[in-house]
């Protein structure tokens, strides 16, 4: 037994104005085949679990590079080409192989390639025929399309939202590929498109239930394996959207009814499912009068994680003219300010023009004249077992706000990003955060209440306020009756 394994993965925003190039891949993840460490990232989890099997079982691997980018605008042609190919050129080279196994995210969007993934597993059948089984598993903010399921046989994604189970998930996606690789199961794939754009949190009800009757199907009547498709809504290509995926152990009907009616009831809770949102006053004023602190506060539209710069100011701005104190700010991106205040050194006051200095929506700059109080060259934070670089970081200070600048983009994880800089999470009233979902294991063990803001953007959260060019529709909340369902019941017809 011979296996191929590789990691291509980010998650690309379409209408943000970062690009993704070869250098974004290589500063945020790269190991070339045989370097990736023993802890698991993200989306390269698969590489760590087949390494597992591999040990135990005396099949031979032979590993790809897995590389990943921290979610931003559209990658250039050169840098998915050029990855590509050297994934491609290694599979190769290890030919005969009787599986592939990728870890992708599936959100990945390049100049002249709405679809990179489908791209690569089309390039990958090519290479490897209609025999050899070909296994991704994948972040649930993926686009699901029609070449991703005509050339591989299995997709796996994480079902938490935060993203807990990517390594086990990543260990199920190796034991299905080689259970089929050794013929002992036929995957069969089942969809149903749910015709729906949502927030889909798994950290609160009524997904937290829903994720947790699937995993009770599975492993029962052929059921190998349920995923649900989130989708990934701030890219304008066709197949944003919601899917549930069966796979069944060559069960056609039981997996297409499934899917179905799982699909169904999942469009019956759309617009339950989401977090509730504050406006920015409401934050404050809620905040103010939860007695104990820490509060956490997050800026969700302007999380990095998914794809926006990080360096919005309309959050900061009003905490500012509020004169709100006792707060810390973690972070904002802004290598410029950066460089500024470790040139300064610390104790050093001065003027100082903080965020936003990347497009119109990301609000207007903050002039501050700020004490700084903290220099750290390549800071980092930690998410679980992985370490996030911060890049040259600064903790600056002015009128009771302190505001961590960071110069590599990062969502907010955990408390230790405010520890590292020298501010002390617990003994802060507020701490504000840019990060949608995966702040909250971490820092829910220290808050006394999480509060999610809607500060109108730069994310292009409300689907409906987008300018969707490739989005085939129709679609919820776009339109109102996707399925042409809803009218027949009415009427009773
Ligand atoms: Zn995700």
């Amino acid at each position: 037994m011979r296996v191929f394994v590789a990691s291509l993965a980010t998650e690309t925003n379409t209408f943000s104005p970062i690009p993704t190039d070869l250098t974004s891949f290589h500063g945020t993840f790269y190991a070339p085949p045989g370097k990736h460490p023993e802890t698991p990232t993200l989306c390269s989890a698969p590489m760590v679990a087949a390494r597992k099997r591999a040990k135990a079982e005396g099949f031979t691997l032979i590993e790809g590079t897995a590389t990943w980018a921290e979610p931003a605008g559209l990658v250039s042609r050169a840098a998915y080409e050029t990855l590509r190919d050297e994934i491609l050129g290694q599979l190769q080279a290890a030919m005969p192989v009787n599986a592939v196994i990728l870890g992708l995210h599936g959100a990945m969007v390049a100049h002249g390639y709405d679809d990179c993934e489908g791209d690569l597993a089309e390039r990958i059948r090519a290479i490897v025929g209609p025999d050899v089984v070909v296994a991704a598993e994948f972040d649930p903010h993926c686009h699901l399309t029609a070449k991703r399921l005509a050339n591989l046989d299995l997709q796996v994604m994480f079902k938490e939202v935060p993203h807990t189970d990517f390594a086990d998930r990543a260990e199920e996606l190796v034991d299905l590929a080689l259970s089929a690789a050794r013929g002992e199961i036929r995957p069969h794939v089942a969809v149903w498109d749910c015709r729906m754009l949502e927030m889909l949190p798994t950290s609160r009800q009524p997904m937290r239930g829903f994720v947790d009757r699937i995993k009770g199907l599975e492993g029962k009547d052929g059921v190998l394996s349920i995923s649900v498709v989130h989708g990934f809504s701030a890219a304008d290509v066709p197949d944003v959207g919601i899917k549930i995926i069966v796979i069944t152990d060559d069960r056609p009907e039981i997996g297409n009814a499934l899917a179905r009616r799982l699909g169904e009831e999942l469009f019956a809770l759309r617009g339950t499912t989401g977090h509730s949102y504050l406006s920015i006053d409401d934050a404050i004023d809620a905040a103010l009068a939860t007695p104990t602190g820490p509060v956490v506060l997050t800026d969700v539209w302007d999380n990095p994680g998914g794809g926006t710069a990080g360096d919005a100011t309309f959050v900061l701005r009003r905490f500012i003219e509020r004169g709100v104190r006792d707060v810390a700010f973690g972070t904002i991106w802004d290598p410029l300010a950066v460089n500024l205040c470790m040139a300064a050194g610390v104790g050093a006051r001065m003027p100082l023009r903080i965020g936003a200095k990347l497009a119109p929506r990301h609000g207007d700059p903050v002039d501050a004249v700020v004490t700084v109080k903290m220099v750290v060259p390549n800071a980092i934070q930690h998410f679980r077992d992985s370490v996030v670089p911060l890049g040259d970081s600064v903790a600056v200070e002015f009128d009771g706000i302190e505001v961590i600048l960071n110069s590599n983009r990062a969502q907010s994880f955990e408390p230790d990003l405010f520890s590292n800089l020298g501010v002390d999470p617990l003994q802060k009233k507020m701490l504000v955060l840019k990060s949608a979902n995966h702040f909250f294991g971490a820092f829910s063990r220290i808050a006394s209440r999480i509060i999610y803001i809607d500060a109108g953007g730069p994310y292009p959260g409300d689907p409906r306020r987008v300018e969707y060019r490739k989005l085939k529709r129709p679609i919820w909340p776009l339109d109102a009756d996707p399925h042409g369902s809803l009218h027949d019941k009415a009427s009773g017809s």
